[in-house]
């Protein structure tokens, strides 16, 4: 079976960049936020590029031709990634898990979300947490703008990875470019937008979901310690939970490894080379499907690959 091959989607955001022009693409804006590179969602449904099927959406395949994707179950194609280009600060915002997206919104997925800093700038930071007690103080800071004492906001720095629990206060601040794998949902609650307008009106929050699914207090997350079935020189695992393995890929000269089940998703992140002999470079995203077998990655490169 062919390699599957993605056109992306680009999203334009109030806080959007122009980065992602590096990655060659033709971008819409000099506010355009995300790529939308590897996403079956229906806000944004990649078409392949290749094959046999150019030109089908990737929720269509999931549909009609699971045995690509292993015959995993599933009333959806269950991840979704992105590159975001943070150029502003983005709303302080936070997801819910399964449960409660599903009695709460119509069934969807909740929203764990990991991400690998590409690039930022020197002095940049991040939110990732909060620093109220429990759930009555976290309550109170929200209510009484405490935003400087309530945000537990870190340095950042390129090759960074964070992991993000639902439940789990975060934000991505300007100056930061990042490749996000994430469960295929796009339900956000936002807790606090910097009081900025957007065309004339605030953005909306939602603080009583955001108080439903917000964890109170805020605990690091610690890598979850499971044993990486990908194992060659220059490939490390970022991280593996319910929803999704993800790893980096350092290619200097030659990496081999057996593509793992039911299917991969990589994206170059860095650099050029081939796999299995087909030209590949920044800015492409692919999926192996089920069954594919051997790959060898040759080149100069850097790629992050997940599963389900
Ligand atoms: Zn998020």
């Amino acid at each position: 079976m062919d390699i599957l091959f993605l056109e992306p989607i680009f999203k334009e955001m109030v806080w959007g960049g122009s980065c992602l022009k590096n990655f060659g693409f033709d971008i819409p804006s000099g506010k355009t936020g995300e790529c939308w590179a590897v996403s079956a969602h229906p806000h944004g449904d990649c078409a392949i590029r290749n094959g046999i099927y150019k030109g089908w959406h990737l929720s269509r395949l999931w549909e009609e031709h699971r045995e690509l994707f292993g015959n995993m179950q599933g009333d959806r194609f269950p991840l979704l990634v992105k590159i975001i280009d943070a150029k502003e600060d983005l709303s302080i915002q936070v997801h819910p898990d399964d449960a409660y997206a599903r009695e709460h919104e119509n069934g969807s997925l909740g929203k764990t979300e990991c991400w690998y800093v590409l690039d930022c700038d020197e002095d940049a930071t991040i939110i990732i947490g909060h620093r109220a007690k429990d759930k009555e103080e976290m309550k109170q800071m929200i209510e009484q703008k405490r935003w400087t004492e309530f945000l537990r906001e870190i340095p950042v720095k390129k090759g960074d990875f964070f992991q993000i629990e639902p439940g789990t206060l975060h934000a991505i601040k300007g100056g930061t470019l990042i490749l996000e794998t994430q469960q295929n949902s796009d339900i956000t609650y936002r807790v606090y937008d910097y009081d900025r307008m957007n065309e004339g009106s605030p953005r909306p929050l939602h603080l009583k979901q955001s108080l439903d699914v917000l964890k109170a207090p805020y605990i690091l997350h610690t890598r979850n310690n499971i044993e990486s079935p990908l194992k060659a020189p220059g490939i490390t695992c970022l991280e593996s939970c319910s929803c999704y393995t993800v790893w980096k890929i350092d290619v200097s000269g030659k990496t081999e490894f057996e593509a793992l089940s039911p299917f991969m998703i990589l994206s170059v992140v860095e650099g050029f080379g081939e796999i299995n002999n087909i030209l590949i470079r920044k800015g492409d995203h692919f999926i192996l499907p089920s069954d594919y077998g051997a790959v060898t990655l040759a080149g100069k490169m850097k790629l992050i690959a997940s599963t389900p």
